[in-house]
């Protein structure tokens, strides 16, 4: 992409009621743009992570037999009164509205609507275990939205709910998602620490949070160095300075943020609901249920809050907006010249990148919006670099810099940027 016809800029300015850091470094690097108090439309660059995130996360649901779906944001009144759930829990934070003589709400999640769906379609055992999610915006009344996108009224998330004939094929399939929803955070670069959600212990029968370390986190957690042992502070029947019960080492408190949360459901919606399958013997069974929750808009402010420096951010290999950020530092036709046809070579070679082919920007300029926005590899290519047939490389999260001739070039994406 030209950034000469990007409509986005970089910006000094952030709104006077932002305070979130997430929330101001991506404003001002472009990527998001700020409607309302936990309300935020995705730019360009911001999109393009967004959705990267949505792919690895994608991907990962896919590989283990998800299918994915897409339901409405519209939730009947009727429906979750059937699961007592409209005025109460989760109910008071959905946003409602009038229709004819009675109210729809906006998903603030969708098991009412999930459970409905797949009990017309299972019947017997032999339908069973089904996995389903979805990718949607999801809506809630958040008292406070002061965190970026860490706190959204309006967000994104990922929702998967299992379906099974018993707890325990319920519980193989626990175990499952925790590596899988370790594997899809370590592709973002975060290190979530499963952390208990219930003080009840650690078995599949109980809630489980992935919590990401972090100064911004809204929660607390109690957690051990080694990490065999972690318990949210709300539930916690063990503090700092305790002993971790596995393994003797001391537990230390830190701020984190949940960034994924997996709950077992067991058969309260499908009892509420009516969604019974008949089992090897003939008899007739409500479906054990678990769900999951991921938040891809979350994890990008989580990945912001944790990867950057003062000059902005440092994306991840993996969810970055593009691979390389290449600069024509100079606008002597020659330069522009060579920097047009690396671009469009480096384009051929299925490298994704952003080239700042701004005439109207100083070299300084265009350092610092490379630093803000911060793609992982910066390319220079000028008057100097070219005297050596070569351009200049640059890790956004290393201070050395390197020559390497453009011949060899492709070599060298290959083995390090692709
Ligand atoms: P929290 O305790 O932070 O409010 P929650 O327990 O309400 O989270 P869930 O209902 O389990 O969250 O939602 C699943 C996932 O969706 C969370 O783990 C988080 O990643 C994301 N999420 C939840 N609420 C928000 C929000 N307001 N803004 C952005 N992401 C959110
Ligand atoms: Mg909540």
């Amino acid at each position: 992409m030209l950034q000469s016809q990007l409509f986005t800029e970089t910006t000094k300015e952030t709104p006077r009621d932002e305070k979130s850091l997430n929330a101001k470094l991506l404003i001002r690097a472009g990527f998001v743009h700020k409607e309302m108090a936990g309300v935020y439309s995705y730019l360009p660059l911001g999109l393009r992570v967004l959705r990267k995130i949505q792919n690895i996360i994608r991907e990962e649901m896919e590989s283990m037999g998800g299918q994915e779906i897409l339901m409405t944001v519209f939730q009947p009144r009727d429906l979750w009164l059937k699961t007592d759930r409209w005025s109460k829990g989760i109910g008071k934070d959905m946003f409602k509205c009038k229709l004819n003589r009675s109210e729809v709400g906006l998903g603030p999640t969708h098991e009412e609507i999930v459970t409905r769906i797949l009990k017309s379609y299972i019947r017997s055992w032999r339908d069973l275990p089904k996995f389903v999610f979805q990718i949607q915006t999801k809506f809630r009344k958040e008292l406070r939205a002061k965190s970026g996108l860490l706190r959204g009224r309006e967000f994104d998330m990922k929702d998967l709910y299992s379906f099974h004939e018993s707890e325990k094929d319920f519980e193989r399939y626990y175990e499952i998602i925790i590596k899988s929803y370790h594997k899809i955070l370590e592709r973002c670069d975060l290190r979530a620490i499963l952390t208990e959600a219930s003080g009840k212990g650690f078995t599949a029968s109980t809630p489980h949070e992935f919590q990401v370390i972090a100064p911004a986190g809204e929660d607390t957690i109690f957690y051990c160095p080694g990490g065999d042992f972690s318990q949210n502070k709300e539930v916690a029947k063990l503090k700092a300075g305790d002993k971790c019960p596995i393994c003797k080492r001391i537990l230390i408190e830190n701020k984190s943020i949940e960034v994924g949360n997996i709950f077992p459901l067991g058969t309260k919606y499908s009892k509420d609901l009516g969604a019974y399958f008949t089992d090897k013997d003939g008899k007739k069974k409500p479906i054990v249920m678990g769900c999951y929750g991921l938040g891809p808009s979350r994890i990008m402010g989580a990945v912001v809050e944790i990867h950057h420096d003062s000059k902005g951010i440092l994306w991840p290999k993996e969810i970055a907006p593009f691979q390389v950020h290449l600069i024509q530092l100079q606008k002597n036709p020659k330069v522009k010249k060579k920097s047009k046809n690396l671009y469009n070579a480096l384009l051929k070679t299925g490298t994704t990148v952003l080239f700042d082919d701004r005439d109207d920007k100083s070299p300084g300029e265009k350092f610092a919006d490379a630093d803000l926005i911060g793609i992982p590899w910066r390319m220079v290519i000028s008057e100097r670099t070219l005297e050596k047939d070569s351009v200049e490389l640059k890790r956004r999260d290393r201070e050395k810099t390197e020559l390497v001739k453009i011949r060899e070039l492709l070599s060298f994406l290959e083995k390090y940027v692709q």
